[in-house]
């Protein structure tokens, strides 16, 4: 099935703004909200493709990830996080607010089973630097991120290690509190979180004194990254699941690793071709020269013609940076510049002056210096 385009399911521009994105959506939700539309299949359908679009939209990162590679930009994301666990609206994180404007609204209260549902973890974002070299033939690297992982004390139960939990008798173990609620629309069961358990349906007696009983701590994760060659600043390297814990069984976010690629002493890059400049004396761009040329495979030689002029650029082929996708390298463009001796001495200046003389130039060198001349100048 072909996804539709993400501006068009919520009918705003493509350069709309968060505001505009939030709008619309908004309008749409309240129009195809599953319990205003009970058993219309088509207004569920519409409802979760306006949430998906939502979802990637109202972020900056997943909007730029979409603007430039389509769905295929975050489909993986959208599959994890939709899709699955959407029995009736919930199994999504990320839109609480929103949600609770819309059910405001409506009176208030109109329906809060989201909140006991399962919740997808957040997506974290790492910015990674790397050497010219690492990116052009890609690195092994570890990096250290924060995020929530079980508590290591109770391994995630947020009891004390040898007590128990018990079901809760407010709610019997289901997490949530049910209640008949009539609206001009008709009676709902208004669901709402069970306060005395928070949704979990256990009530923990003891609780672990390392995580106050959530179960849950900071903690410093080392993840290894396989950076493939040819990565440049603005790279992104989704690291699918390790994000933040889901909560209440639903997924994990992701990991979005950034590329920083610093700058190198000689090398610049443009898209996966290398240039650099490269100083040659006068001498050799006139009678031309074989010269050392630093290339990322290092030095090569090359060969300068005789007469080469400054700033004339020449091409090494395939010595750029290797393609991210397929086969092949860019090319190293090395530019000359010719360098105009600034110390000679006095036979190497009466060399140059038979040269002056055997191609009929005429040479007017200055005997004083800029400040005598000055002082001329203004009497003193
Ligand atoms: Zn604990
Ligand atoms: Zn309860």
């Amino acid at each position: 099935m072909s996804k539709r385009d993400y501006y068009e399911i919520l009918g705003v521009s493509k350069n709309a703004s968060e505001q505009e994105i939030k709008k619309a959506y908004r309008k749409l939700a309240k129009k195809y909200h599953p319990d205003l539309n009970p058993g219309d299949k088509e207004a569920e359908q519409k409802f979760k493709e306006i949430n998906e679009a939502y979802e990637v939209l109202s972020d900056s990162e997943k909007r730029a990830r979409y603007d430039r590679f389509g769905h295929a930009g975050v489909n993986g994301n959208a599959a994890g996080g939709f899709g699955q666990g959407f029995g009736g609206f919930e199994g999504f994180g990320g839109f609480g607010d929103i949600f609770d404007d819309i059910f405001e609204a409506f009176g208030g209260g109109f329906s809060h089973r989201r909140k006991s549902g399962p919740k997808r973890g957040a997506d974290l974002k790492y910015t990674l630097d790397l050497k010219f070299e690492e990116a052009a033939f890609g690195a092994q690297k570890e990096i250290k991120i924060m995020r929530t992982e079980d508590c290591s004390v109770c391994h995630g139960t947020g009891a004390k290690p040898g007590t128990k939990k018990t079901t809760c008798p407010k709610c019997n173990g289901t997490g949530e509190i049910r209640y008949a609620h009539n609206t001009p629309f008709g009676q709902f069961v208004n669901v709402r979180t069970c306060d005395r358990c928070h949704g979990t349906g256990e009530i923990i007696e003891v609780p672990c004194s390392n995580c106050g009983g959530t179960g849950k701590e900071r903690r410093l994760k080392k993840i290894n990254i396989k950076i493939p060659a040819g990565v440049d600043t603005g790279s992104v390297i989704p690291l699918r699941g390790e994000g933040e814990p889901g909560e209440k069984g639903g997924p994990p976010g992701d990991l979005y690793v950034y590329i920083n690629v610093l700058p190198h002493e000689i090398f610049e890059r443009e898209g996966n071709d290398v240039i650099c400049e490269i100083p040659i004396t006068f001498v050799q761009a006139a009678l031309g020269a074989t010269i050392e040329v630093p290339t990322l495979d290092g030095k090569v030689r090359y060969k300068i013609p005789e007469g080469t002029q400054t700033d004339t650029i020449f091409r090494l082929k395939n010595k750029g940076i290797p393609y991210i996708r397929g086969n092949g390298r860019g090319d190293q463009y090395v530019k000359v510049k010719v360098q105009v001796p600034k110390k000679l001495n006095e036979k190497q200046k009466q060399i140059l002056r038979e040269f002056a003389k055997a191609t009929g130039d005429t040479v007017h060198e200055h005997k004083k210096g800029f400040f005598d001349k000055v002082k001329d100048a203004f009497g003193g």
